[in-house]
């Protein structure tokens, strides 16, 4: 892809059209695209849907035996090859050895999760001290507040977006209840300007400059579940820090998604689900993220055997040697059967590395805006022709891989023809459709037949 270097995915797509001698919006485009793509080896080892295979498909408008055309991974990533062996393992293990599964074989159960760390915390641009994997996401989220969100009467805000993520929404509204604060009072919500669809940097900032002294904490997403956008985390987190804020991120939906720099960007602390874009399995083991700095001063609410130092860990003698940083949060000894899944997904993401994603997620993604804007935008000329408002920010730098559509026509019958034509893709009320095209395992040729779909989809619910 060197040769691309330094061209906008407009100008890619427009050099490979020259160079091919077809329209720019031909299929061959696409599949040049993914020819010289170096990360499409990747693909091969995920278990991708057949059309047929989808419950939703519909026989009579489409061929069952190719690929599905999955666009979702922003809400469930695809299955590693290597998940069902590892857990295959650990549950012959389990038959064969029992309560020695402990401490044997390849993957022992009482610290198999340490192995783990490394490749998550270069994931996430941490430390791996600085990275712990247990629980879930909102049990996660629950624990660092717990010891972040300590507010006085001066200092009992939390700020967040007006529309995060319902669980992040009720956990916030719970801790600060918990503390025998009034959510009406200490819920700090932040809303697009009227007319709009994402917030502004600027305005972010300038309510943290104006209201930071009675702010304890600042709690964002990194990249916002239903507009796809990607904040200026390392911009929230310096003007959180000179008002005195703690300032943690919720990164659900940009872990394995954005690069992320936790560690140099100086965040406070971070929870992320790994069912999403690291493919784990639903309900996944979750991560967590407590900057080095606060190693020896932040310490859990709630302790758990699982916090105490490896090493003496079984002594059994309730003398707690808490280990340091976000460690020190476990609690429990880790589900093995949800550390296979995990593995086998992490070591995808240490062999493909991060920034080569990011750069396939940008020419990907964009090749996708790029044919959204060809074909589907507003044409005054023509009003009855339905057309596509994309609401995800056209700056690449303030958005991961999603795009959320919005369009002129009842979107539930759009879903529902593109659903019987082999996409997979999310409809979230109250009127966006969320495609997310993931460099792990997408090609540029999905996202052109995805293209073509949409218009036989549309054709089909306008009639
Ligand atoms: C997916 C998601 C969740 C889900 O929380 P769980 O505890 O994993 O069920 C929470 N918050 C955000 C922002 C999410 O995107």
């Amino acid at each position: 892809m060197e040769q691309f270097e330094g061209l906008t995915p407009a100008q890619t797509v427009e050099r490979v059209s020259k160079l091919l001698n077809c329209p720019p919006t031909s299929a061959q485009v696409a599949e040049y695209l993914d020819k010289q793509d170096p990360l499409r080896p990747f693909r091969g080892e995920f278990f991708l849907p057949k059309v047929s295979e989808l419950p939703t498909s519909d026989p009579s408008v489409t061929d069952g035996s190719l690929d599905c055309i999955y666009l979702v991974g922003n809400s469930l990533g695809l299955q590693p090859k290597l998940a069902p062996r590892y857990l295959q393992e650990e549950l012959d293990k389990w038959a064969k050895t029992g309560v020695h599964g402990h401490t044997d074989g390849s993957r022992p159960w009482a610290w198999a999760e340490n192995n783990l760390e490394q490749m998550m915390a270069d994931v996430v641009g941490a430390k791996r001290e600085e990275v712990a994997l247990m629980n879930g996401l909102t049990v996660n989220l629950h624990l660092l507040l717990l010891s972040f969100y300590k507010p006085t009467a001066s200092r009992h805000k939390i700020l967040l977006e007006s529309k995060a993520f319902p669980s992040d929404h009720y956990a916030v509204e719970s801790q600060i209840r918990l503390r025998g604060f009034n959510p009406e009072e200490s819920m700090r919500l932040v809303s697009p300007r009227p007319g709009e669809e994402t917030l502004r940097t600027e305005d972010i900032l300038d309510v943290i400059e104006k209201e930071g002294q009675s702010i304890a904490v600042v709690m964002f997403s990194g990249v916002q579940y239903y507009t796809g956008q990607l904040f200026d985390m390392a911009a929230i987190t310096e003007a959180g820090h000179k008002k005195g804020c703690y300032v943690g991120f919720d990164c659900a939906h940009a872990a394995g998604n954005a690069v992320l720099k936790l560690h140099d960007w100086d965040v406070d602390f971070a929870c992320w689900c790994s069912y999403k874009y690291l493919n784990s399995g639903a309900g996944g083991l979750a991560g967590a993220f407590i900057h080095e700095k606060h190693k020896d001063a932040i310490r859990p609410a709630l302790m758990g055997w699982w916090g105490h130092d490896l090493k003496t860990r079984f002594n059994m003698n309730n003398v707690m040697e808490l280990q340091p940083g976000v460690s020190g949060f476990r609690l429990s000894n880790q589900p093995i059967l949800l550390v296979c899944p995990l593995q086998a997904s992490l070591e995808v993401f240490h062999k493909a590395g991060m920034s080569s994603l990011r750069r396939k997620s940008l020419l990907l993604t964009g090749y996708l805006e790029y044919l959204i804007l060809h074909y589907y935008s507003q044409d005054p000329s023509q009003p009855h022709r339905p057309y596509v408002h994309i609401i995800t920010p056209s700056d690449p730098r303030q958005r991961g891989c999603q795009l959320s559509l919005c369009f002129s026509v009842p979107i539930r019958r759009v879903f529902q023809e593109l659903e019987k034509r082999g996409v997979a893709c999310d409809m979230r009320e109250p009127s966006v459709l969320r495609v997310a095209p993931v460099p792990l395992y997408n090609s540029f040729s999905d996202v052109h037949r995805f293209i073509e779909t949409l218009g036989g989809a549309l054709k089909a619910s306008c009639s």
